[in-house]
C-alpha cells in the first residue's frame, strides 16, 4: 500500500510524457492514439488523446476517457492504482538521471553515449575484468553458479568474474594508476565522494561481476552479491543501460525463433545453459520501447518472476506488443516456483519448457 503523500508526490513530479514513453505510447506533439480503440468508431485512427504537461493529465476527445499519470498506467495495463504506483516507482528508481522523469525536464529521449565514450568504457571494463578471478575458478563462484544452474562454460563465455578482498585493493590501485580517477568516475566504476575522491563500486559487497555487451563491446556492468544477508542484490553502474543482456544473440537468430525474455541476467544465463535462446532485462519493470522493438521478429516468451513486479512487467510487455497485434506468450509458473530456475530444477523442467516452446511458436 502507498500513502496518500506518496501518491500525490508521484502525481505531481512524474511527467506524463515520461509515463507515455515507458508505456510505449508514441506521442506526436502532445497527443497520441487512444489506447481504448473499442470505444471508438471503426477506422478512427486519429490521435484523439491529448496530454496536459502542466497538470500531468490526459483526456481522449473521442471516447472521453481521462485521468492523470498514475491512472493512465492503470488504465492501459488494466492494473489497480497500487500496482500502477509500484510500477512507476520501479521505473524511476532505475533512471540514472532524475531529469528523465521529473517535471520541468527539457527532453524525454533516452541519453545516447558517443562512440568514443563507448569504446573508452569497453576498454576500462574489460581491463577491470581481466584483473579479477574467473568466477567458476573460485569456490564461492562455483557454488553460486551451481545454485543458479548456470554452467561453467556459459559463465566463461559471458566473462563472469569474481572480486573480493584483498584482491580488491590491488585492482583499485592498478586501475587508478592506469586511468586516473576522473576517467574511472566517468565510466561509473568509481563512486564520487563529497571530497571528490572515489572507490571502486564492485568487489565490496557485490563480488560477482556481470558484463553486458552490445555489438561486441561492454556497455554496462552489474555487480551481484552472493551474500544472502545483503538486501540489495544488484549494483548497477550509474550509466544509461543501452542494451539488454545477451542482446547480440538477436542478430544470429532467425525470425520466429523461440526466444525467452527474462527479468535479469542470471535467469537468462540459466536458460542459455539449458540450450534455450534468451535475452535479459535489468528488472521486470525495466522494459522499454528501445528494447522491446528489437524483439518483434521473434516468438517471444516472457519468463519473469512469480511475484508482483513480475506480473506487472509481463502485463506491460504483453500489452506493448498487443498494439501491433503481436501475441506474446507469458510463462505460467506453478505457485510454489519463484522463477524459471525453480522450474528447471525439477527433473522434467527442461522438457516441459521445450514442449511449451513448440506450442507458442505455432
Ligand atoms: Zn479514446
Amino acid at each position: 500500500m502507498f500513502t496518500k503523500e506518496e501518491l500525490n508526490q508521484i502525481k505531481k513530479t512524474v511527467r506524463i510524457s515520461y509515463v507515455c514513453h515507458k508505456l510505449g505510447i508514441v506521442l506526436s506533439g502532445n497527443s497520441f492514439q487512444c489506447f481504448n480503440p473499442v470505444r471508438h468508431n471503426k477506422g478512427d485512427h486519429k490521435s484523439s488523446c491529448s496530454i496536459d504537461t502542466k497538470r500531468n493529465k490526459f483526456k481522449c476527445f473521442g471516447c472521453g476517457v481521462s485521468g492523470d499519470n498514475v491512472s493512465l498506467v492503470s488504465q492501459v495495463l488494466h492494473i489497480n492504482t497500487d500496482d500502477a504506483l509500484a510500477l512507476i516507482k520501479g521505473w524511476i528508481s532505475k533512471e540514472p538521471d532524475n531529469n528523465l522523469w521529473q517535471e520541468d525536464a527539457a527532453t524525454s529521449s533516452l541519453p545516447e553515449l558517443s562512440p568514443a565514450l563507448i569504446s573508452e568504457m569497453d576498454i576500462i571494463y574489460s581491463d577491470l575484468l581481466s584483473q579479477c578471478s574467473i568466477l567458476s575458478d573460485t569456490p564461492q563462484g562455483k557454488e553460486f553458479l551451481c545454485s543458479k544452474l548456470i554452467s561453467p562454460e556459459i559463465a566463461a563465455q559471458f566473462n563472469l568474474r569474481y572480486l573480493q578482498m584483498p584482491q580488491y585493493n590491488d585492482v583499485m590501485v592498478y586501475l587508478l594508476e592506469k586511468y586516473g580517477l576522473p576517467r574511472l568516475q566517468t565510466s561509473g566504476l568509481f563512486n564520487i565522494k563529497k571530497d571528490g575522491r572515489g572507490n571502486l563500486r564492485f568487489g565490496w559487497k557485490h563480488n560477482v561481476l556481470l558484463p553486458v555487451k552490445s555489438n561486441g563491446k561492454i556497455v554496462f556492468m552489474q555487480g551481484r552479491t552472493i551474500n544472502p544477508k545483503i538486501r540489495v542484490k544488484y549494483l548497477n553502474l550509474p550509466v544509461p543501460v543501452g542494451s539488454m543482456f545477451n542482446q547480440d544473440i538477436l542478430s544470429h537468430l532467425l525470425p520466429n525463433s523461440p526466444l525467452f525474455l527474462t527479468e535479469g541476467a542470471l535467469d537468462c544465463l540459466t536458460l542459455l545453459s539449458h540450450g534455450f535462446n534468451a535475452v535479459g532485462l535489468f528488472g521486470a519493470t525495466n522494459a522499454n520501447k528501445l528494447f522491446l522493438d528489437k524483439l518483434t521478429p521473434f516468438a517471444l516468451c516472457v519468463a519473469f518472476d512469480n511475484d508482483k513486479a513480475g506480473y506487472s512487467g509481463s502485463a506491460f510487455v504483453r500489452s506493448y506488443f498487443m498494439r501491433f497485434a503481436k501475441l506474446v506468450h507469458v510463462l505460467q509458473l506453478p505457485p510454489d516456483f519463484h522463477s524459471v530456475v525453480d522450474l528447471l530444477r525439477t527433473p522434467t523442467g527442461k522438457s516441459s519448457l521445450q514442449k511449451e516452446a513448440l506450442l507458442w511458436i505455432k
